[in-house]
């Protein structure tokens, strides 16, 4: 090894990658992840409202001391760190960057005038440790891709470049799973784009039993005539066999040998149960059909009848950003040529579960698995700078079309059709009837024998020569309300136990373990009504 390093950061909107590169060799020395990100929530609102309540500059700090922690974890020499890429999209960026984001969170030029915000550009950038506060050598350069437009983010161009698909002849999904999903169609090198918020059930949060991928998790399920079988995160994160129940009961038909706890399940699980619970008829209309109203998976580990709802609602978010992006394209969802599924859960997930409920389209018949397409990128710029006025030049010449779902006329009609399916209980066929009423294609019918391309045997196709490691955030704001009788309510109503109440009255709260703004039980239950996000400061 040279001693010359650079470091690649991917900041997704569930946790933080990196990677150690040596620039002259060009090999990975070392990879870090979070499984966390280091504000509340895992979502782009959420980290937008946390922002804007508690200010950008807190934000920025808390993100970059939440980096810092991220390159020790490389455990390389940091005072030799001389080049350092980011990507991600245009929140996190701006963010890490300390420019102004109030033009993400507002629709329409109207109110932007009105709040006189200056909309700042978002080309590719050149700044240096200094400026941004990363912990490497003092004179590295900081290399920050560009946004397509000001709402497609360099994670998207990420996605777009390292498929290929922007050189070739025909019609393209690509994917970029996650709480947020990142859609864009690509029609011979014209691209449409969207963002969906599908929410953090198919991430495995905020349903009863979800968790992160972490040891004893579930992480997928494989059907064996009614009987299903586990398929368990062990201690080294490597999926391993647990045992084999049945769902309607949670009775154990046989043990595995591994003897592994299940603790919970994520998100490619919770895709894995509701794939067959629909194929075992055990769903049926979003209603469970077992004595207790429960889908049995091993040790207690369960999904509700809400849970059930919460992930009908995140997968309808994917269908209707597909049958929207199609509409808005003039093609049919049966006229695409490839699906790409990029991100961590796009890799990891098994793709005919995705098919069979509706995650991508039906009609799939070539998917590729391409990993995380935004590390990806991060690297090239790291180990080749010069890239960053090629993917200038890429954004600038892009034929892009944005489709903002928020005031779209037909992702409301039919996100209202998905709401119908898994609030009230409608059937499909119902669904397909008032698609045709509203003049929209109707879905098609189900590919019984899609190609799968798997591309790395890992979503980070390499961990380089000293592996992976997982850090723990573990950052803090505090705050002290006047009028705050330390009562204690908000603690006690904490889902997540991200609060803390000092001695000195001051209440300390854990931003990575919060749930964000989809939870504000703290808010909603203080008694006294002084429980304010606004006042957090980062006093560390
Ligand atoms: S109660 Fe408050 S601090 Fe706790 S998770 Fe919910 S929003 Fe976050
Ligand atoms: S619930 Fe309100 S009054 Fe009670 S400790 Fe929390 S902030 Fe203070």
């Amino acid at each position: 090894m040279s001693g010359n390093y650079g470091i690649a950061i991917d900041i997704g909107t569930s946790g933080i990658r990196a990677q150690a590169l040596d620039i002259d060799s060009s090999e990975v020395i070392s990879t870090t992840i979070t499984l966390r990100h280091p504000f509340p929530g895992a979502n782009v609102v959420d980290h937008l409202h946390f922002a804007l309540k508690v200010g950008i500059k807190t934000t920025h700090d808390l993100l970059i001391e939440a980096i810092n922690k991220v390159i020790r974890g490389l455990n390389i020499d940091t005072q030799n760190v001389k080049r350092v890429a980011v990507c991600g999209n245009p929140i996190q960026l701006s963010l890490f960057h300390n420019i102004e984001i109030r033009d993400l969170a507002y629709w329409g030029e109207n109110a932007i005038e009105r709040l006189k915000i200056e909309i700042p550009s978002r080309n590719a950038t050149i700044t240096n440790s200094k400026e941004i506060g990363l912990e490497v050598f003092e004179d590295a350069l900081i290399f920050i891709p560009p946004a397509i437009r000001h709402e497609i983010g360099a994670d998207a161009l990420a996605m777009l470049y390292k498929t290929g698909v922007l050189d070739k002849e025909g019609i393209y999904l690509i994917s970029d799973f996650g709480t947020n999903a990142e859609m864009a169609l690509v029609i011979d090198g014209e691209v449409f784009t969207c963002s969906t918020a599908a929410g953090p059930a198919i991430e495995g949060q905020m349903i009863y039993k979800g968790r992160l991928a972490s040891p004893g998790a579930i992480c997928d399920l494989e059907d064996n005539d009614y009987e299903w079988k586990s398929i368990v995160l062990d201690n080294d994160l490597l999926i391993t066999d647990g045992d084999t129940i049945d769902p309607s009961t949670g009775k154990i038909i046989s043990k595995s040998k591994n003897n592994i706890e299940a603790i919970g399940i994520t998100g490619t699980g919770v895709i894995a149960a509701f794939s067959l619970g629909i194929d075992d008829e055990i769903i049926v209309d979003s209603k469970i059909k077992t004595d207790d109203k429960k889908l049995h998976l091993q040790d207690d580990v369960y999904l509700a009848e809400e849970d059930i709802v919460n992930i009908g609602k995140s997968l309808g978010a994917f269908r209707a950003a597909h049958l929207t992006l199609a509409e808005e394209a003039d093609i049919l969802l049966d006229d695409i040529d490839a699906v790409y599924m990029a991100g961590a859960s796009g890799f990891y997930v098994d793709p005919l579960k995705s098919l069979n409920i509706g995650q991508i389209p039906p009609s799939s018949r070539e998917i590729y698995q391409v990993g995380n397409t935004s590390l990806d990128m991060a690297k090239d710029i790291t180990l080749s700078p010069e890239f960053l006025d090629e993917l200038q030049k890429i954004a600038d010449q892009m034929r892009s079309n944005h489709i903002m779902l928020a005031t779209s006329k037909t992702f409301e009609k039919i996100y209202s059709l998905e709401l119908s399916i898994y609030e009230e209980g409608m059937p499909f066929w119902m669904y397909n009837k008032w698609l045709e009423k509203y003049g929209f294609q109707t879905m098609p019918s189900k590919e019984l024998n899609p190609k799968i391309h798997r591309m790395f045997e890992r979503d980070i196709s390499d961990l380089g020569i000293n592996g992976l490691n997982v850090v723990d955030i573990g950052l803090t704001l505090e705050a002290k309300f006047d009028g705050c009788t330390r009562c204690q309510t908000c603690i006690k109503n904490c889902p997540e136990d991200a609060i803390t109440l000092e001695d000195d009255g001051r209440i300390i709260l854990r931003t990575d373990k919060c749930a964000g703004l989809g939870c504000q039980k703290c808010v909603l239950t203080c008694p006294e009504k002084v429980f304010d996000y606004g006042k957090f400061l980062n006093l560390s």
